[in-house]
């Protein structure tokens, strides 16, 4: 396993490994990983010959106010765990050396769901994201790449970008890893104190409970949206949004779900000053 920290020195790696008609397979992430990210390198180490982890903290996707300064960092234990799995190379480049002008001026942008979810409390956040992964493809030339179901809106919109800008990638989603107690693993829950961390397995009872719910047969978008609310509350979460969206295109869903229709419900809650997302298909 070796860390890579150039673009060229990366591209020079993998070109002669896609020459010889390896598959390349890319995990992205911020670091700071969990097994969540491990279960993403793991599926990437099975079906691909190559397997790239890049680690960047990507400074355009947190707004002014986000927790940019805290997030942890630890590039060694990311490495060691990277390698544990099986990775080939972790591809760790510095801000100077992915934006060498400074911000980009050219962004990739999704003009509709942007503003939606997390893009209606996090403003920019998706056109860094999106700008990243894009430049991060480009670098890699990678024929899979694995993210995560836990950032739902944003594989939704990864994807998106592949079919609209015609990426050469397959895009592979990955299911959301939880802890036994149900919390999805986040690289934010390092944030929590135990009594917080305690408290927002409100979220993922809640999101359980809904599920649930809508498997008895509940179609009433309020009721179900009410189900999680509640028990939020009750562990005292302080709740941003909650929505159903449909699975197909990620548009807010009202009144009634239709019987067979396949919609997922979306979360962003705080617990603390900790802001953590969760989210659950129906259907
Ligand atoms: P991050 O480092 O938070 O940007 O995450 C990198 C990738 O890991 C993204 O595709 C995330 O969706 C994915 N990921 C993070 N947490 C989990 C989890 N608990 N289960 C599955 N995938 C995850």
């Amino acid at each position: 396993m070796k860390i890579i920290n150039s673009i060229e020195e990366m591209r020079a790696t993998l070109a002669p490994l896609a020459k010889a008609g390896k598959v390349i397979g890319l995990v992205p992430t911020m670091g700071a990983l969990h097994d969540g990210h491990g279960s993403l390198i793991k599926t990437s180490v099975k079906e691909c010959d190559v397997t790239v982890v890049s680690v960047f903290l990507n400074p355009i996707q947190f707004g002014k106010n986000e927790d940019l300064d805290k997030y942890p960092k630890r590039l060694e234990a990311d490495a060691k765990l990277a390698e544990s799995i099986g990775a080939d190379f972790v591809f760790a480049p510095s801000v100077q050396e992915m934006y060498p002008e400074g911000d980009p001026l050219t962004l990739v942008r999704d003009e509709s769901l942007e503003c939606l979810y997390c893009g209606a409390y996090r403003s920019g956040h998706f056109r860094g994201v999106l700008t990243v992964v894009a430049k991060l493809f480009l670098i890699t030339k990678a024929n899979k790449a694995y993210f995560g179901e836990k950032d739902y809106q944003q594989v939704f919109l990864i994807e998106r970008m592949v079919k609209d800008l015609n990426f050469d990638i397959e895009i592979h989603r990955v299911p959301i890893v939880r802890e036994a107690s149900g919390i999805a693993l986040s690289s934010r829950n390092e944030y929590l104190t135990p009594e917080e961390k305690e408290r927002a397995l409100g979220i993922s009872k809640g999101l359980a409970q809904a599920k649930a719910a809508y498997d008895a047969g509940e179609r009433g978008v309020a009721r179900l949206r009410d189900i999680v609310l509640k028990a939020i509350l009750a562990c005292h979460g302080q709740v941003q949004y909650i929505e159903v969206a449909d699975q197909k295109r990620l548009q807010k869903c009202m009144g009634m779900l239709k019987a067979d229709e396949k919609a997922v419900i979306l979360v962003a809650a705080f617990f603390g000053k900790t802001r953590l997302i969760d989210n659950i298909e129906l259907g």
